[in-house]
C-alpha cells in the first residue's frame, strides 16, 4: 500500500502468515515507534544493540530493515496536529510486527490513551511481560533469582472497556433508576459514578489459550489463573471456570488440574504436564513476595494484570527495565513499559533496558533465539561489571554511572566477551 509520510525501505521482505503461522524472512522489515520524552535516546541506544545482536549471531546472514512509523507528538507534528495517524495502523496491518518506546498521553481535551488506542484498535488482547531477575540487578527481595515469571494481562475487556457513567449526568440517572428499579440492583448510595466490567467467554479464552500454548512452547511448568472470583463471580470468578474448561477442552493432553492432581497423583504433578492452577489476586501479590518459585505464567484479567504487572516488576528493578509486548492473533507490538520521563528528555542518561528487553522478546517472537540470548548474557555481563545508568547507580555500592549510548556500546563490546 502508498503511504503518506511513511518510508517503505529499499531493502527487507515482509513478514508474512500461512495458515497461521508466522513466515520471517532473513531480512524482515521490522516497524518502530520512535516515542515522546525519552524515546528518542532508549530507541538509538537499543536499535545498535538489537542490530549489533543479529548481525554477530548470524554473521551478517541476517539484517533488520526499520521502517519508522509515527504516533505521539513525532505524529502530531508531522500529520497536522494527528497524534495517531491512520496509515501507523494500516503499516502494522501489513508489516505484522514492530516496537515502540513510551508515548505522551495529553491530559485533557478528551484525547484517550495513545497506548490503549493502538490496542484497542489493533486486537492486541494479550499484554505480555515476562518478569525475571538479572544477576547484579538492584532488588527488594532477599532472593530475586526465584522471581521468574510471564504475566498474560487480558487486554481489551473488563473496566478499561470504557463504559462509565459520571455523577449527576442524566445518563448515569437513567443507569441507576433502570438498575433500582429493573434490575433490583440496591447496594450502591445515591449520586454514585457507575462503571461497567464485561468480562466474557471469548476475551477470557483467547488469552487463556495464548498463555497455556506460551508455556506449552517454552517449556513452562505451570498457568496460574488469578482472578477476584471470591467477590466478583459473574466476572472474575467466570473468567477462572472458562480458564479450566479451556485447558480441559483444548489441551488435555498437554495440562493437568491442580484438583486432579490432588485427587489421582497425590499432590504430583506428572512429568510433562503443565499445571493448571488459580489464586485470588489479593494474595497472589503476598505469594509472589514470599513464594515466587510456585508461579510460572499467570494469566489474568485487565485490571488485576495492570497492578501485578507494576507491582513484580518492581521486585526485580523496576519498570525501567521490565519489558512488555501486546500481541493478537497476528499483530505484535513490543513496547517500553514506562512513561516518557519528560523530565530526562534528551539528556542521555536513562535506562534503556525496558525497550531493550522488549526487543529481545521481539527476536524470540521471530524465533531468533541466538540474537536474544547474546543481548542477554552481554547485559548480564555488563551489569556484572557495573556500568550502569543513574537509575541503578543510586542504588548500587562503588557502580560507574554511563550514559545511555555509552552503556549501549559496553553490552555491544561485552558481546565479543560472552
Ligand atoms: P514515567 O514516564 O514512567 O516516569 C516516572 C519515573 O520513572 C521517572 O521520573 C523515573 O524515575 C522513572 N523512569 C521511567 N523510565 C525510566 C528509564 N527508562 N530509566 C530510568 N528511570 C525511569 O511516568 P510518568 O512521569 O507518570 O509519566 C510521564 C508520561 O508518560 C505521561 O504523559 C504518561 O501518560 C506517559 N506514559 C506512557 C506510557 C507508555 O507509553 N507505555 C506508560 C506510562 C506513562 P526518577 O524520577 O526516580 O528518576
Amino acid at each position: 500500500m502508498a503511504y503518506d509520510k511513511i518510508i517503505v525501505p529499499d531493502t527487507g521482505e515482509k513478514i508474512s502468515f500461512t495458515d497461521g503461522k508466522m513466515n520471517v524472512p532473513d531480512n524482515p522489515i521490522l516497524l518502530f515507534i520512535e516515542g515522546d520524552g525519552i524515546g528518542y535516546d532508549i530507541m538509538t541506544a537499543s536499535k545498535r544493540i538489537w542490530d549489533a545482536a543479529v548481525k554477530k549471531a548470524y554473521s551478517g546472514k541476517r539484517e533488520i530493515s526499520w521502517m519508522e512509523v509515527y504516533s505521539g507528538e513525532k505524529a502530531a507534528g508531522l500529520y497536522d496536529g494527528d497524534y495517531m495517524p491512520e496509515e501507523t495502523f494500516e503499516a502494522f496491518r501489513e508489516f505484522y510486527v514492530g516496537i515502540k518506546g513510551p508515548l505522551t498521553t495529553p491530559v485533557g481535551g478528551g484525547f484517550r490513551s495513545l497506548n490503549v488506542t493502538l490496542r484497542k484498535v489493533l486486537d492486541l488482547y494479550s499484554c505480555i511481560r515476562p518478569v525475571r531477575w538479572f544477576k547484579g540487578v538492584p532488588s527488594p527481595l532477599r532472593e530475586p533469582q526465584d522471581v521468574d515469571v510471564v504475566i498474560f494481562r487480558e487486554n481489551t475487556e473488563d473496566i478499561y472497556a470504557g463504559i462509565e457513567f459520571e455523577a449527576g449526568t442524566p445518563e448515569n440517572e437513567k443507569f441507576a433508576k433502570f438498575l433500582r428499579e429493573e434490575m433490583g440492583a440496591t447496594g450502591f448510595f445515591e449520586g454514585a459514578g457507575l462503571g461497567v466490567k464485561p468480562i466474557s467467554p471469548f476475551g477470557s479464552k483467547r488469552l487463556i489459550r495464548a498463555a497455556i500454548e506460551y508455556a506449552i512452547e517454552r517449556g513452562r511448568s505451570s498457568v496460574t489463573l488469578v482472578h477476584k472470583g471470591n467477590i466478583q463471580k459473574f466476572t472474575e470468578g467466570a473468567f477462572q471456570r472458562w480458564g479450566y474448561e479451556l485447558a480441559k477442552e483444548e489441551f488435555p493432553e498437554q495440562t493437568i488440574s491442580w484438583e486432579e492432581v490432588a485427587e489421582k497423583h497425590d499432590g504430583k504433578v506428572p512429568e510433562g504436564k503443565i499445571l493448571i492452577q488459580d489464586t485470588i489476586a489479593d494474595i497472589m501479590f503476598q505469594k509472589m513476595l514470599l513464594r515466587p518459585r510456585e508461579h510460572d505464567v499467570i494469566a489474568t484479567t485487565n485490571l488485576n494484570g495492570d497492578y501485578l504487572s507494576d507491582a513484580l516488576a518492581a521486585e526485580v528493578g523496576g519498570v525501567g527495565i521490565a519489558p512488555g509486548a501486546n500481541i493478537g492473533d497476528e499483530i505484535a507490538l513490543f513496547e517500553a513499559t514506562h512513561g516518557t520521563a519528560p523530565k530526562y528528555t534528551n539528556k542521555d542518561m536513562v535506562n534503556p533496558g525496558s525497550l531493550l528487553f522488549s526487543g529481545v522478546m521481539m527476536l524470540e517472537h521471530l524465533g531468533w533465539f541466538e540474537a536474544a540470548d547474546l543481548i542477554t548474557k552481554a547485559y548480564e555481563m555488563t551489569i556484572d561489571q557495573k556500568f550502569v545508568t543513574y537509575d541503578f547507580a543510586r542504588q548500587m555500592d562503588d557502580a560507574t554511572k554511563v550514559a545511555t549510548s555509552e552503556f549501549a556500546t559496553k553490552i555491544i563490546e561485552n558481546m565479543d566477551n560472552v
